[in-house]
């Protein structure tokens, strides 16, 4: 252990060990399996860097992040131990080069993507090497569970087979419910590995929901009142992050763009600009970020909900990895759980997937809506054991008076119904509000008793309201293109006058409303 920490402060400059770190590289160096669960941001990199550096023979490490393996390599050769990789984008010519190289003795680390390994020269080439240890990276890919399964990383486990002797065997992942790391445990045939869970608590976010709000004008007053702050804005897809983007440009914002429409120099070009503050905001699909390592992301706002638990946690997770206070803000839409069910609906996983993708989707919808600590959610969601309330998410310092909103409530429900239950929340919204629309005039709509019925509330509250009112259930938006609203029972048992219903006033609504008095 003295000489992995003698790496550690020559080779990569850190005086000690962090929490997990120190466990699994001595736990590698004594020859046992391992398997790391960090959050993002934890440092798992150095629990096989620090062990290859340390060992003879060659280290293999295993990631689908080819375009980070370049940045990898290219640090690690500047930390003085020789590394290389072996993925789709070298020519033959370099991989003849590289081949022999590898051969020849000439690395301590070789990246290799996992199609890679499939290949029969790899094969051949790994009987010959002296492989000691081979580190799986983000080893969730291994999990039919997971958010990322890869059919790839399921013949890691044979390809590892023609190493002689057996290596030690450590997998990473900053993401894995009990489920997935069983996954990994056997699909990995890891022999009683050593197992560290860092705590997914991170103190220094705060994680919030925010319900029925303007997206766009809570966005412009969020990025407007941090002006020297860098943030990511997540959505889902590339459309709506073209849109956002060019939104923000157009108020004097320093934002850019990144999806995978992009051409790969543009994309390269933006994180550059991003990593080096000259951008403050990217706007960005899932695309980007796997593995971006700024430190001083200040918020992480997510205009979309995200897919499940692991990939928003990940990306929110993405906030203040220098340890400074970072806010984690999910602006919720029931329109966007459509969009999600849409992309699963056209996703390529066969049923059994999609039913496991519907499953991880409730669980990011159950995390909109709990009253419960969020911070305390997540943790739980990954199987950990409960912690203290964190005291700063938005359940947390939810204090807000619960008003009584009964009676809009029902005027919203009645409408709906007089409205036959055949139009979506913006024309809803139009007709509470008594608008002089061509389109309610011509179904005749300014002829309901309802009509005007919440004319003294701007649209935008009233599409709130709608808003929260399905989020909590009172109504539900049909699974088409044009979402339509319907009543639920509960909406019914408010009509007829047997329930009540109490909300919380979204934040940007009630400062809104505070600035017109
Ligand atoms: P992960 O892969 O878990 O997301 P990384 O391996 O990229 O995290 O590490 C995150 C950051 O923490 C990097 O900037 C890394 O250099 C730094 N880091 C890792 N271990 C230590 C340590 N023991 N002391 C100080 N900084 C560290």
């Amino acid at each position: 252990m003295q000489q992995a920490k003698q790496i550690l402060k020559t080779a990569f400059g850190y005086d000690s060990f962090r929490t997990g770190q120190e466990e699994l590289v001595s736990g590698i160096l004594a020859g046992r399996d391992a398997i790391g669960v960090m959050p993002t941001g934890a440092g798992k990199s150095i629990c096989y860097q620090v062990p290859a550096a340390a060992m003879d023979g060659i280290t293999l490490v295993v990631s689908p992040l080819i375009s980070l393996m370049k940045d990898q390599v290219d640090a690690l050769n500047q930390t003085g131990i020789p590394t290389t990789f072996i993925n789709s984008t070298l020519t033959a010519a370099q991989l003849n080069t590289r081949f022999r190289e590898i051969a020849d003795g000439k690395y301590k680390l070789v990246y290799v993507a996992p199609e890679r390994l499939e290949s029969e020269r790899f094969g051949r080439l790994l009987g010959e090497l002296h492989i000691p240890f081979v580190a799986v990276d983000e080893a969730h890919c291994v999990s039919q569970w997971g958010h990322d399964f890869r059919p790839s990383y399921m013949s890691i486990s044979r390809v590892l087979g023609l190493i002689r002797p057996r290596p030690v065997v450590a997998a990473f992942t900053a993401t894995a419910t009990d489920k997935v790391k069983e996954d990994i445990v056997r699909h990995l045939r890891l022999q009683d590995p050593v197992r560290v869970t860092t705590g997914y608590a991170r103190d220094n976010l705060s994680l919030s929901v925010l319900k029925g709000a303007d997206k766009k004008a809570y966005l412009a007053d969020y990025v407007r009142s941090r002006p020297n702050d860098c943030g990511i804005v997540y959505a889902s897809t590339r459309r709506e992050v073209e849109d956002i983007c060019s939104y923000l440009v157009k108020l004097g914002v320093r934002a850019g763009r990144y999806h995978a429409g992009l051409d790969e120099e543009e994309r390269a070009r933006g994180q550059e600009m991003f990593l080096y503050d000259e951008l403050k905001i990217m706007v960005a699909t899932n695309a980007f970020g796997m593995g971006i390592d700024k430190s001083n992301v200040r918020y992480v706002i997510h205009y979309n909900i995200p897919k499940n638990v692991e990939s928003y946690y990940q990306e929110a997770g993405r906030a203040g990895r220098d340890g400074e206070p970072g806010e984690c803000i999910l602006l919720y839409a029931p329109q966007d759980v459509m969009t999600q069910k849409f992309l699963i609906e056209q996703g390529e996983g066969d049923e059994e997937r999609k039913t496991i993708e519907y499953g991880n989707l409730h669980g990011m919808v159950e995390y909109c809506h709990t009253t419960e600590c969020l911070q305390r959610y997540i943790v739980r969601y990954f199987g950990a054991s409960d912690g203290e309330a964190c005291g700063r998410c938005s359940s947390c310092t939810d204090d807000r008076e619960v008003a009584d909103v009964t009676l809009d409530a029902q005027k919203v429900f009645s409408c709906v119904a007089r409205m036959k239950q055949r139009f979506g929340i913006t024309m809803t919204a139009k007709v509470l509000r008594g608008a002089n629309d061509a389109k309610v005039r011509q179904f005749g709509f300014e002829q309901l008793p309802t009509y005007g019925a919440l004319s003294s509330r701007k649209e935008k509250d009233i599409v709130g309201l709608i808003n929260v009112l399905v989020a909590d259930g009172y109504m539900k938006l049909t699974d088409s293109q044009y979402p339509v609203l319907t009543l639920t029972m509960e909406a019914k048992a408010v009509l007829e006058g047997k329930e009540q219903v109490f909300q919380r006033v979204a934040p940007t609504v009630r400062s809104a409303s505070r600035e017109e008095q």
